[in-house]
């Protein structure tokens, strides 16, 4: 299968040279050039079976393709629960038994094993440069952790990630660096945008990214959604619909995918903290990118989703894109009385992101709506502890994996906000 630019200016792209280059040479988005459907979905007994049947078309003339089977037991080795909640029809897909307890892993796994697989053993070895607002950063050090042939330079602002995020960011070692940038995640972004578009520097030091934009990040994500609706469907005869806590939009536009491949999903969800930019699209307005807000949910934090412009691509007018999904947005106040609540209500904890996506479901129960639910819960709350604890009042064990984490030393370097203390870095 071949790969298309959402801006439409470069020719079409062999998986394998979408997977490493991440962004289209014209600055937009790889999409594939046709959505594959599949007609069977019945369900499969492991999350690594259903990855495999819903990635298999996209990878047909890949070379990794005799190896796909492998690496989709690689990466998606942990279990993607699908559980009740207390109310009729409710549920929650659990995303977090990664090793950083959040959904990132799956994605980051799979994309670190294709690149791995991709590269060229004799070449210098490749340094991923990831910025982050705390998730997506622990995600990609923990899939490149020991591998060889990466590198991992990791920046994320400096008393802006939760302490057990900072922890999780620090606590690699070998072939991951972690650095606190004194300033906001938009200076680590456009200080890693900065390395990743200097020509000079990249002829020297050969850099990669694994940000959620690049389609081996996209693509890995519809395979939980396929599985948990493959396997509901079995069970009731019915589509499951889905409630995603949402910031740049990929996981959301992976459980679109799914859905696209014809998986019996029904309804899409978008809950949104206080950065309501999809709020206001959906219910009528321009799209317009807002500055971004600090919340609780901060993994949330994006005031211009970057696959937004995948989800106007793959349709073919605004008002069709509007008919398709449903945004909300909750605020922090409200984050914090869903966390409370939550234990009573919906029998579970939850961490501040999952919170937005059971304020939803709790409106759509309000006004009646009887479907069958699921809200994605897409971290661990332990992770999020003190936000989660004081409002519930007791302590959050970390799941396994996140302890071994924290039992780790952790460690993190200064930066200053500016490119050439990156650059020194990159090149030392
Ligand atoms: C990244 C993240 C999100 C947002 O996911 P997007 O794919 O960026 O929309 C939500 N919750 C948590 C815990 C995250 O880490």
């Amino acid at each position: 299968m071949h790969f298309i630019s959402t801006r439409g200016q470069v020719p079409p792209t062999p998986i394998d040279d979408a997977l490493v280059a991440g962004l289209a040479p014209d600055g937009g988005l790889y999409v594939p050039g046709r959505m594959p459907r599949l007609d069977d979905w019945s369900p499969l007994s492991t999350l690594s079976a259903t990855a495999l049947r819903t990635l298999a078309p996209y990878f047909e003339g890949s070379a990794l393709r005799d190896r796909l089977e492998a690496i989709c037991a690689d990466a998606f080795s942990f279990d993607a629960p699908l559980r009740p909640l207390a109310g009729a029809g409710d549920h929650v897909l659990e995303l977090f038994h990664g090793p950083t307890a959040a959904f990132k892993d799956y994605a980051a796994r799979f994309l670190a094993r294709a690149l791995e697989g991709l590269r060229d053993p004799s070449a210098p070895p490749t340094t991923i440069v990831v910025a982050t607002s705390g998730d997506t950063g622990a995600a990609v050090a923990a899939a490149f952790h020991r591998r060889p042939g990466f590198r991992v330079v990791i920046l994320y602002p400096d008393g802006k990630v939760s302490p057990r995020q900072a922890h999780g960011l620090g606590c690699w070692g070998d072939n991951v660096a972690a650095y606190r940038v004194e300033g906001s995640f938009d200076d680590c972004q456009r200080l890693a945008k900065q390395a990743l578009a200097d020509e000079a520097l990249r002829a020297r030091v050969p850099l990669g990214s694994a940000n959620s934009i690049s389609l081996g990040r996209l693509l890995p994500q519809a395979a939980y959604y396929a599985h948990a609706a493959a396997h509901f469907h079995a069970a009731h005869g019915q589509a499951l619909n889905f409630i995603v806590p949402t910031g740049n939009l990929g996981n959301a536009s992976a459980a679109f995918v799914a859905r696209s491949m014809g998986a019996p999903v029904g309804g899409i969800r978008l809950a949104c903290n206080a950065n309501d930019t999809l709020p206001r699209y959906f219910a009528g307005a321009d799209y317009a990118a807002q500055p971004t807000r600090a919340t609780l949910a901060n993994a949330m934090d994006v005031g211009a989703p970057s696959n937004f412009e995948r989800l106007r691509h793959w349709h073919r007018s605004d008002a069709e894109l509007r008919a398709g999904f449903v945004a909300a947005s909750v605020d922090d106040a409200t984050i914090r009385e869903v966390v409370r609540e939550a234990p009573t209500r919906h029998g579970i904890v939850a961490c501040p992101h999952t919170a937005t996506g059971l304020k939803l479901l709790q409106d759509l129960r309000a006004a009646g709506d009887t479907r069958p639910w699921a809200v994605v819960a897409t971290a661990h709350p332990a992770k999020f502890e003190s936000i989660v604890e004081p409002l519930v009042g007791h302590p959050v064990e970390p799941p396994p994996a996140l302890a071994e984490c924290l039992a780790r030393p952790a460690r993190a370097a200064a930066m200053a906000p500016e490119y050439d203390a990156l650059k020194a870095v990159l090149e030392g």
